[in-house]
This record gives structure tokens, sequence and C-alpha cells, in this order.
């Protein structure tokens, strides 16, 4: 899929937290709504733990990360939102968790899916972990009709998303420039106000990792993603053309 023309293309997102999509993808979101994809994040928590501060209450937190994410999602034109409600911290790859996805693939029929990597090594944060694996095996579940069939009634049959994009990725394949779109990357990340980690070091680590990342291509900055193309019953991942 070349991210250059996306027009009318639908892009499911699946993320753990708010603020998960900008930190790993947030130059591609906004490159791939720029050429006219139809963007729908799905945030699997509420991120009512994100406070180093021991005194917040964690609903008026979540009420707030969505408020952030809301500014976010209008810097990066992410069209819709939607929250599953898991506890944060404690995200499992559960066979709720596992139909909720199921569903929202079969309803909204993404052409391309974003999730971070559940093969990543050394990946500290257990939520990651979970979401990516949910994210993964749910798009079995959606393509095979005899999974979840009650979705039928809803009108929502079985899909196939013929293509992944892996963030966070363990063994990269696939960079996308994001030069042009990088500063909002950034801007969108600062709307997240109660994440007050976003420092000059945050800034600096990404874009220093994409400026590293951008060199292998030979643009300013760049995002990278596993890569994963299903044609008919045969998933492969298109390896990195030699240079
Ligand atoms: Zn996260």
């Amino acid at each position: 899929m070349a991210e250059e023309n996306m027009i009318g293309k639908r892009v499911l997102v699946v993320a753990a937290h708010p603020d998960d999509g900008e930190w790993y993808a947030g130059g591609t979101l906004a490159k791939l709504a720029r050429a006219g994809a139809q963007i729908t994040l799905v945030i699997c928590t509420e991120g009512e733990k994100g406070s180093y501060d021991p005194d917040t209450n964690p609903l008026a937190l979540a009420a707030q990360r969505k408020q952030e994410q809301q500014a976010a999602n209008d810097c990066l034109r992410i069209a819709q939102v939607v929250y599953l409600g898991h506890p944060d911290g404690a995200l499992e790859n559960s066979p709720e968790l596992r139909r909720q996805l199921t569903a929202l693939y079969r309803r909204h029929r993404p052409e391309l899916l974003l999730a971070f990597d559940p093969w990543k090594r050394y990946e500290l944060h257990p939520d990651h972990l979970a979401a990516g694996r949910a994210a993964v095996e749910a798009r079995l579940a959606a393509r095979m009709p005899l999974f979840d069939p009650q979705t039928r009634a809803q009108g929502w049959i079985a899909w196939t998303i013929p293509e992944l994009w892996l963030f966070n990725p363990e063994a990269p394949n696939h960079r996308v420039d994001v030069s042009d779109t990088f500063a909002l990357k950034l801007q969108a990340l600062r709307l997240h106000a109660s994440q007050n980690v976003w420092g000059d070091d945050s800034v600096q680590f990404l874009t220093e990792q994409a400026r590293a990342c951008g060199e292998k291509i030979g643009c300013a900055r760049a995002e990278e993603f596993h890569r994963i193309v299903i044609e008919g019953a045969i998933a492969r991942s298109p390896s990195v053309p030699s240079a």
C-alpha cells in the first residue's frame, strides 16, 4: 500500500493508551490522513493510571486524557476514536478484548491495520504487548466466519485485513518518510498535557530516532514498522529491497 495515495482507504489503529499512536506512529498517521485515509483509533484502556502523582484521581485523569486525545486527533486528522475501557496497567489479551477487536474489524473493514509489534523483545510495558497480541490474533478471528458469528446479526460479516504495519517493531522492514509531518507528531504529543514527560529529553529522543531511521531511506525523518501483507491464505513479510 503506497502511503502517498490513501484516498478513501480505511485505516484502523489499535493502541493500549492515549498517546501511543502519536509516540510510535504520529508522523505516519498524519501523513496517511493528509493522503486521504479515514483513520479510526482504538484505545484499549483510558490511561487512567498514567500519572506519577499518588493523589491523582483516576477517573478525572481518564476524562482529561480523552480531551487531550481528541485535541491530538484533530491535530493529526484522525477521524474517530473508540475506547474499550480495559484497566490501564492490567490489559490482557483476553477473549473479551479479542471479541471487541474482531467486531470492530468486521464493522470498519480496515484496509490497513497499525498495532504494536507483540514480538518486540525487551518491551517493558505489558499493556503494549497485550494490545499487540490481541490486535494480531483478532485479525484471524475477523476473517473466519465461524469465529464470533453473532456479529452477523449486526450486518458485520467476516473481513480479511490485507495489510498490517506493526509499530515499535522488533524487525523493521518498512519505513515511512515523515519529514513533512514530524513537527505535527511533536505538536500532537504536546497536546497530551497530563503526560508531563514530554520534556526536552523526549523530543530529543524522538527526533534522533526519526533522524537515524530517515538516514536508512535517505530522508530527514522516518518512522519504521514491520509490514505484513496477506494474500489469500498467505501472510508474508516483504523484505527490504537491497540498495
Ligand atoms: Zn502506552
